[in-house]
């Protein structure tokens, strides 16, 4: 069983720009008298490739644990079934995160949602942690796919609310990386939690903390000669 986390929650999640692109499986094929002009070289690094395409990716959910392994379809139906994790069609999102209890974070305080753009999927972590001693928050993205595919992705995050506005733009990481392993690195957007004290939405009713994050990914157009 997963623990099961109250004190933080997601609100109003606002997908847009639908994107209905299905996912399609590349498939390699090769005449034979194409495979005759590879050369040894070529044909070796097919068979790095093949291989590393095969090698299951760990569950990208937090935590240590849930030991499944799968691939990016297996690992889909079960996140959604097994951790109740929600998919989001479309390349922008809006989210309110709602922490109820902001001056308590020593108990671990994450969220995951799915988002389905480009016939890929991408996880959207927000997170309440200590950096050193100081409680802060940190959002970002990761892909679920290799680094190579990932790379050619970009999306930006933004908190915003009482006039004031703060955005990250980055590369979302493959979820080859493990969720600590991007968080400890603080490769997305950051936010103290003072300073998210400025941009909630309604810090008077009941103590909570309510963030206003919205986002875009986009592919990134390779560069022309
Ligand atoms: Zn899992």
């Amino acid at each position: 069983m997963e623990p099961r986390i109250h004190d933080l929650q997601i609100e109003s999640p606002v997908p847009e720009l639908l994107d209905s692109s299905v996912c399609t499986n590349q498939v390699f094929s090769a005449t034979y008298q194409t495979l005759l002009q590879c050369s040894n070289d070529h044909i070796e690094e097919l068979n790095i490739e093949n291989n590393l395409a095969k090698k299951p990716y760990n569950c990208p959910y937090y935590g240590s644990k849930c030991n499944v392994t799968g691939d990016v379809h297996w690992l889909l139906l079960h996140l959604r079934n097994d951790h109740s994790v929600e998919m989001h069609d479309g390349r922008c999102f809006s989210h309110r995160y709602v922490h109820h209890n902001p001056k308590h974070l020593h108990h671990a305080t994450k969220m995951l949602t799915l988002l389905d753009c480009f016939g890929r999927q991408f996880c959207l972590y927000f997170e309440a942690f200590h950096l050193r001693k100081t409680p802060m928050y940190i959002a970002f993205m990761q892909f679920m796919g290799d680094e190579e595919e990932a790379m050619s992705f970009s999306y930006t995050l933004e908190v915003s609310g009482n006039g004031r506005k703060l955005t990250w733009q980055g590369v979302p990481r493959s979820i080859r990386d493990s969720h600590k392993m991007v968080r400890d690195s603080q490769d997305g957007l950051l936010i103290t939690r003072k300073l998210a004290l400025f941009f909630s939405t309604d810090n008077t009713a009941n103590n909570e903390l309510k963030l206003k994050i919205s986002g875009r990914v986009w592919r990134e157009q390779p560069i022309s000669n």
